[in-house]
C-alpha cells in the first residue's frame, strides 16, 4: 500500500511522516480500545475534501453566508438519513463532537443551578455528565447515581428514589464504561414521574441502537446525543436528536449558542457514515461485534479474570484486576499491552481504590477489530495473548514474543487505508 500523502510530504514532510508512522501503528496494533474504530475510505475523503473551506453558520435555507448550494443539499440529506436511522422526529448534525451536543441540550433546557442527576463517572459516565471539572459540573448542581453494589448493573431503584427526592430539572443516562443493556424505558418513567427532562446519551452503542440490538431511547427522551465515531463507525463529531417541540431551542443552542460554522467537511462524512449505517451489511457488523465481545469477554472469565457486573450485553466490557492481580494497576497492565502491540485503556471500576490516573480495571471493546473483520477465533488468540502479558508483566522475553504474534495477527486483517 502507497501512501496517499504526495502533496503533504513535499509540504509538510515531519507531519507527513508522523501521520505515517499513526497509519503502521494503526495496521499493526490489535486495537481494543472501545471508542474507537476504523472509519470506511468513502468516509475519510469525505472529511478530506474542499468542503473545510467552506462557512455556513445557520442551517439550510437559513445561512449567514452566500454560496451554500451544495453545503445545503448535504447537511439536508445528512439530517434526513440520521432522521431515518434513528426514527426521530428532528436531528441537528452540527455538534463538533459528543460532548459538544451535550452541553447544546444543557443549554437548551437549563439555567445555572439547575439540579441535574447523572451517572457517576467511576461507575461508567462520561465527564460531560456533571464532573466537577466539566463546564456541566461547574454550572449545575449535580447529584450522582451509580451501579449496585451486587449486580454491577445500574440500580434503577436507586436512581428511582434519588429522583423523587431531589426533584431534579434534567436526568442524564448513558455511559462510557458500562457494559449491560440499559433501559431506557424504565428512566423515562422515572423522569416522567419526577417531571425531570430525560438526556440520554447514546454514544457508545448508537451502532447498535441504530440496527436494533440495543433498545431504543428515541420514544422515551426528550434529547439523545450521540458521537459518530464510535459504534456508528463515521467520521469524529457528535450529534442530537430531539422531539419537534425542542427543534428550535437545540438548533439556536448549538448555533450560535456552543458553536460558530458548522464543519461542513465532517457532515459530509456523517451523511457517507449514516448511508453505510443504513445497509444491511452494518446490522450484520454490529451482530459480529456483539459475538467476538462475548467471546473475549468469556475468554477472559475462564482464565479467571473478574469481569465487573460478569458479563456484556454490549460491545465492551470491563476487568477488575483487584481480586486477580491485585499489584497490578490498571496504568501498568495498559502500559505492559501497549508494548506487545495490544491497545487498551486503563479505567476505574465500581468502588475505585486507586486514583483515577492508575485505575484498577481495563476497558475492553470489539467495534474496532470487527471492522478489520477478526472473529471469534482471534478473540481467543487475543485473549491468551492478554493473559500470558499480564501473568507477569516484567517479562521483556514475553512482551517481545506476543509483540510479533500481534504484528503477524494484524497483518491477516489488512486496513483499507
Ligand atoms: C465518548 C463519549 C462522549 C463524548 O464524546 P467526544 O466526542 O469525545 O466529546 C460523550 N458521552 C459519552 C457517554 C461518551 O462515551
Amino acid at each position: 500500500m502507497t501512501s496517499p500523502l504526495g502533496q503533504l510530504s513535499t509540504v509538510d514532510p515531519a507531519i507527513a511522516s508522523m501521520i505515517e508512522g499513526e497509519r503502521q501503528r494503526q495496521r499493526q496494533h490489535i486495537e481494543l480500545i472501545a471508542s474507537e474504530n476504523f472509519t470506511s475510505p468513502a468516509v475519510i475523503e469525505a472529511v478530506g475534501s474542499i468542503l473545510t473551506n467552506k462557512y455556513a453558520e445557520g442551517y439550510p435555507q437559513k445561512r449567514y453566508y452566500g454560496g451554500c448550494e451544495f453545503v445545503d443539499q448535504i447537511e439536508s440529506l445528512a439530517i434526513e438519513r440520521a432522521q431515518q436511522l434513528f426514527h426521530c422526529e428532528h436531528a441537528n448534525v452540527q455538534p463538533h463532537s459528543g460532548s459538544q451536543a451535550n452541553t447544546a441540550v444543557y443549554l437548551a433546557c437549563l439555567k445555572p443551578g439547575d439540579k441535574i442527576l447523572t451517572m457517576s463517572l467511576e461507575h461508567g459516565g462520561h465527564l460531560s455528565h456533571g464532573y466537577a471539572k466539566n463546564i456541566s459540573g461547574m454550572l449545575f448542581e449535580v447529584t450522582h447515581y451509580g451501579v449496585s453494589d451486587e449486580s454491577g448493573e445500574i440500580d434503577y431503584d436507586q436512581l428511582e428514589s434519588i429522583a423523587n427526592g431531589l426533584h431534579p430539572k434534567m436526568i442524564t443516562v448513558g455511559a462510557s464504561a458500562y457494559s449491560r443493556t440499559i433501559d431506557f424505558e424504565r428512566v423515562g418513567t422515572i423522569a416522567k414521574n419526577c417531571g425531570a427532562l430525560l438526556m440520554a446519551d447514546i454514544a457508545h452503542i448508537a451502532g447498535l441502537v441504530a440496527t436494533g440490538l440495543h433498545p431504543t431511547p428515541v420514544p422515551y427522551a426528550d434529547f439523545v446525543t450521540t458521537t459518530t465515531h464510535k459504534t456508528l463507525r463515521g467520521p469524529r463529531g457528535g450529534m442530537i436528536l430531539c422531539k419537534k417541540e425542542w427543534a428550535k431551542s437545540i438548533d439556536s443552542a448549538v448555533f450560535p449558542g456552543t458553536q460558530g460554522g458548522p464543519l461542513m467537511h465532517v457532515i459530509a462524512g456523517k451523511a457517507v457514515c449514516f448511508l453505510e449505517d443504513l445497509r444491511p451489511e452494518f446490522k450484520e457488523y454490529q451482530r459480529q461485534i456483539l459475538n467476538n465481545c462475548k467471546t473475549l469477554c468469556n475468554a477472559m472469565e475462564e482464565r479467571g479474570f473478574h469481569i465487573v457486573s460478569h458479563g456484556t450485553d454490549n460491545h465492551l466490557f470491563l476487568i477488575d484486576l483487584r481480586p486477580t492481580h491485585p499489584e497490578i494497576s490498571g496504568k501498568d497492565a495498559q502500559i505492559a499491552l501497549e508494548r506487545a502491540n495490544i491497545t487498551l485503556n486503563k479505567n476505574t471500576v465500581p468502588h475505585e481504590t486507586r486514583s483515577p490516573f492508575q485505575g484498577s480495571g481495563l476497558r475492553i471493546g470489539t467495534p474496532a477489530l470487527t471492522t478489520r473483520g477478526m472473529k471469534e477465533k482471534e478473540m481467543l488468540q487475543i485473549a491468551n495473548f492478554m493473559e500470558i502479558i499480564l501473568k507477569d508483566i516484567t517479562d521483556e522475553k514475553v512482551i517481545e514474543n506476543v509483540q510479533k504474534q500481534a504484528i503477524e495477527l494484524c497483518a491477516k486483517f489488512p486496513l483499507p487505508h
